[in-house]
C-alpha cells in the first residue's frame, strides 16, 4: 500500500477542479469558483496494487510562500493543467508554474510531471495547437494529454498517469 500525493498546478479557470472532481466524484461542476482550494483522498487500484491517492486542488487564492513550496516538495505527480481555449493559461505552465517547480522540487524525490491540455470539447474555440503541448511536455520529459473533463470519462486517464510515474 502505497502514497502518491498529486497536486494541480495552472491558471484560474483551466479546469483544475472540474478535472478532479470528474474523477473522484464523476460529475461535471458547470460552475467557476477559481479561489476554491481542496484536497481529495482516494483509494485507487492500478495492475491490481492499491495507492492510496491524495490529491490537492489548488486555488488561486492568497497562498503563504511556505506553504506552496511545501507541497511542491512533496509532490510525487504535478497535474499541469491548461485550456485548448486559453493560450495565456499555456504561456502560464511554461513561464511561472514549471518555472516554480524546477526551482522549489527537492532534486532527492522522483517526480513526474502531465500537461493537460484540457477543454478539447471546445475545438471551435482551440487557441492551441496539439503539437504546440506535445512539444512543452517533450522538452521537459513529461506526459502529454489532451483531454475533456466535460465529456470524458477521467478514470482511465489517471491509470495511465499513475502508470507512467511508477515506470519513470
Ligand atoms: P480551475 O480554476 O482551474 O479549477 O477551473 P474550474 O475547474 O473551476 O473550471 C473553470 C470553468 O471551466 C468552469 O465553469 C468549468 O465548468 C469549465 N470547464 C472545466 N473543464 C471543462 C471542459 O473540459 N469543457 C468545458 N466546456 N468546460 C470546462
Ligand atoms: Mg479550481
Amino acid at each position: 500500500n502505497q502514497n502518491l500525493q498529486i497536486t494541480t498546478m495552472g491558471k484560474g479557470g483551466s479546469g483544475k477542479s472540474a478535472t478532479i472532481i470528474k474523477f473522484i466524484q464523476t460529475y461535471f461542476v458547470e460552475e467557476y469558483d477559481p479561489t476554491i482550494e481542496d484536497s481529495y483522498r482516494r483509494h485507487f487500484t492500478v495492475n491490481e496494487k492499491e495507492y492510496r491517492l491524495d490529491i490537492l486542488d489548488t486555488g488561486c487564492g492568497e497562498e503563504y510562500e511556505t506553504f506552496r513550496m511545501d507541497y511542491i516538495k512533496e509532490t510525487d505527480i504535478f497535474l499541469l493543467v491548461y485550456s485548448i481555449t486559453d493560450q495565456s493559461s499555456f504561456q502560464f505552465l511554461k513561464d511561472q508554474e514549471y518555472m516554480e517547480i524546477m526551482r522549489v522540487a527537492s532534486e532527492e524525490k522522483e517526480y513526474s510531471i502531465i500537461v493537460i491540455g484540457n477543454k478539447k470539447d471546445l475545438e471551435n474555440e482551440r487557441e492551441v495547437a496539439t503539437k504546440e503541448g506535445k512539444e512543452f511536455a517533450e522538452e521537459i520529459g513529461a506526459y502529454f494529454v489532451e483531454i475533456s473533463a466535460k465529456t470524458d470519462n477521467l478514470v482511465p486517464l489517471f491509470e495511465k498517469i499513475i502508470t507512467f510515474h511508477l515506470e519513470g
